[in-house]
């Protein structure tokens, strides 16, 4: 039997998937689900929208029809201005025909592409081909919802959690935001909080004290808290040195923090496992960039062909392979990990029954 997302943050086997809160590429993302559910992450994080939500369901509900596991599905909300919650724009008309178009090179979400401006859908905000058009022609916009959107949203979308974007020096939209997902009745099993070092606070010390107005506004407010250390926002695919960034910080907030799991985010990757001391473990962490980057040639290839890669026998045992790669070492004493190391061919024979709608 699977571990539990909950025994998970008790025993420190904590795995997330972040899809991306901005992130509408709704066929990767629910393939994205698909594969890192059964590779054996306890929670996947999407986008609040609607039509994100129902492909992440699409994805986690196959893989609870064949493997009989369900990671919790949470989504990203921001209390306010926040770079995870924007998209690039460029109108390509104003483009000199003698561009070498180094927007598109440096776009890992293959967003800019060809002749036509950014794919939206596709643009999760990192942010890097913002400084590089030669001619300045790339905008950022905002793309994140309304406070008053939220309730309404929440009780539509029903998610198992929330995770909300703070950023230090916002205690009272804070707590104005969790005031309103209180009101879509929903019985959320975290509400996780994202903060970095940013904004007014500069060192850890500073943010732990803003952690812990949080975590007294969640108490007061019955909620259960989960804490995410967003070392360097969206940068886990760029390589070794943002890996630090998110360890390093860990390291400095682990002793000052209030209660609550604590996971790592924001530049983790392959290499994150590395920087820990003997002895050391964060209770949880969270792979965005590095986790999308791994598995996107496959679902190029995928996409290519007209199918997903749940339709795709070859292409699915290899991404399951890229994700374990992946999250592996951080599920050790995780019993999910032996029950999903078996062989995957079972799911397709009822897939070749049955095509995936
Ligand atoms: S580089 Fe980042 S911000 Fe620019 S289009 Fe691509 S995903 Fe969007
Ligand atoms: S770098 Fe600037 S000018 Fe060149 S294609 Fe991109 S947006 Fe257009």
């Amino acid at each position: 039997m699977s571990v539990s997302s909950e025994l998970a943050l008790s025993n420190g086997t904590w795995v997330k998937l972040i899809c991306g809160a901005s992130n509408e590429d709704l066929p990767a993302i629910s393939d994205l689900c698909a594969v890192f559910a059964a590779a054996g992450v306890h929670c996947v994080d999407v986008a609040a929208d609607i039509a994100v939500v129902n492909a992440a369901r699409k994805g986690l509900d196959w893989v609870e029809a064949h493997f009989g596991v369900k990671p919790w599905l949470m989504v990203s909300i921001s209390d306010g201005k926040d770079i995870h919650f924007r998209k690039a724009w460029f109108d390509p008309n104003l483009c000199p025909i003698t561009c070498s178009r180094p927007c598109e090179k440096a776009c890992p979400a293959e967003a800019i592409r060809d002749q036509s401006g950014v794919l939206s859908r596709k643009c999760y905000g990192c942010g890097r081909c913002l400084p590089i058009c030669p001619h300045g022609l790339i905008q950022e916009k905002d793309n994140h919802l309304k406070l008053h959107d939220y309730a309404y949203l929440l009780s539509e979308i029903r998610p198992d959690a929330v995770e909300i974007h703070t950023s230090p020096g916002r205690g009272d939209d804070f707590e104005a935001t969790v005031k309103e997902l209180i009101k879509a009745d929903v019985n959320f099993h975290r509400i996780a909080v994202s903060c970095g070092l940013e904004g007014q606070a500069t060192n850890a010390a500073q943010l732990a004290q803003e952690l812990w107005q949080r975590h007294s506004c969640l108490r007061k407010h019955g909620q259960k808290p989960l804490w995410q250390l967003d070392g360097r926002p969206m940068s886990g695919d760029i390589g070794i040195g943002s890996s630090k960034v998110a360890i390093t910080l860990w390291q400095k907030i682990r002793p000052i923090a209030p209660p609550g799991p604590l996971q790592v985010a924001g530049g983790t990757n392959l290499h994150t496992i590395t920087h820990l001391k003997n002895g050391q473990r964060p209770e949880g962490i969270a792979f965005g960039g590095m986790a999308r980057k791994l598995i996107q040639p496959l679902l190029v290839e995928a996409q290519a062909q007209n199918l997903s890669l749940r339709e795709w026998p070859e292409g699915w045992k290899l991404a399951i392979k890229k994700a374990r790669q992946l999250i592996n070492p951080w599920l050790s004493n995780n019993p999910l990990q032996n029950n999903l190391d078996e062989d995957n061919s079972h799911a397709f024979s009822k897939d070749r029954r049955s095509k995936i709608k």
